[in-house]
């Protein structure tokens, strides 16, 4: 099978310091592999995108030379594509109207399937699909090990919003497949939402890609990345020395004699050198 990755942002804040780790984790285990990158805009989130956002992200990532394969694709020009496979979620009798307030739902913690037995009222409902309760989704992540999430615990999930909009955990698994996607890498802090999507694919007949989830970015130290390191937006005149902590947060020991080299050299040395197994280290969430 062709590897094919992707990078797929929401442009409702500027790129950061984690996400650089994201988009270079991704971009280096799909070239290294001999394999393409795709770039998604994933923008269904119509009230919480930033005008301008996307664009920026685009020339921000072309200043740090991670120049993606094809077109830019917007969730936002691919609503059809959800339609359809909500269509094929209803039609199989795999969803139900949620009229639960944010209050109720807050209140609950996760979603205890509160609508899936009762009419909803009169108000705007959400869609969600209903998970099997007897089952535990099982997958290897190419980092994290193992992992096991009982669907039971995770809930039932949205995939049409009250205000209409398709949700992500939908759209991110119609287009993954859609786009022959191989190879999902990216943020640990999605690891959890991967049991979801597996259970949307397999819903859906689409097929499940390998999953590698990045940890977290954290200070050399262990500590959480400071809130304000994590918001700062990439500064495009800053790419070498910003690729250089990234490589390093991706614990590939890029030697001290690139550190004064152009962006381009540096990702140059990052593909040839470029082992997913050291990114693990010891924080392990699965397995
Ligand atoms: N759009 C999501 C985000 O920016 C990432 C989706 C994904 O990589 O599956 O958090």
């Amino acid at each position: 099978m062709p590897y094919v990755g992707r990078f797929a942002p929401s442009p409702t804040g500027d790129l950061h310091l984690g996400s650089l780790v994201a988009a270079l984790g991704s971009y280096l285990d799909a070239r290294s592999h001999g394999g393409h990158w795709l770039l998604r805009m994933e923008d269904l989130d119509t009230a919480r995108v930033l005008p301008g956002c996307a664009a920026r992200m685009l020339r921000t990532l072309e200043s740090f030379g991670l120049h993606w394969d094809g077109a830019v694709t917007y969730q936002s020009a691919r609503t059809g594509h959800y339609a359809q496979a909500l269509e094929r979620l209803n039609a199989a009798g795999l969803t139900f109207e949620c009229g639960c307030s944010r209050r109720e739902r807050a209140n609950q913690g996760g979603y205890p399937g509160t609508c899936r037995s009762r009419a909803p009222g009169a108000g705007p409902t959400a869609l969600r699909f209903r998970v099997d309760d007897a089952r535990t989704v099982r997958f290897t992540d190419r980092i994290q090990g193992e992992c096991g999430f009982a669907l039971r615990e995770r809930g039932d999930v949205i995939v049409r919003r009250r205000d209409h909009a398709f949700a992500y955990q939908l759209a991110v698994v119609v287009d993954d497949a859609l786009q022959g996607i191989s190879d999902v890498v990216r943020g640990a802090d999605l690891l959890d939402s991967t049991a979801w999507q597996i259970a949307l694919q397999d819903a859906l007949a689409l097929p499940r890609p390998r999953y590698a989830h990045l940890p977290l970015v954290v200070e050399p130290g262990g500590a959480k990345l400071a809130k304000s390191r994590r918001s700062i937006p990439l500064d495009p005149g800053a790419a070498a020395p910003l690729l250089y902590e990234a490589l390093t947060l991706l614990k590939q020991d890029p030697p001290a004699t690139l550190k004064p080299e152009s962006a381009g050299r540096m990702l140059e040395w990052a593909c040839a050198h470029w082992e997913l197994e050291r990114v693990r280290g010891a924080a392990r969430s699965c397995g």
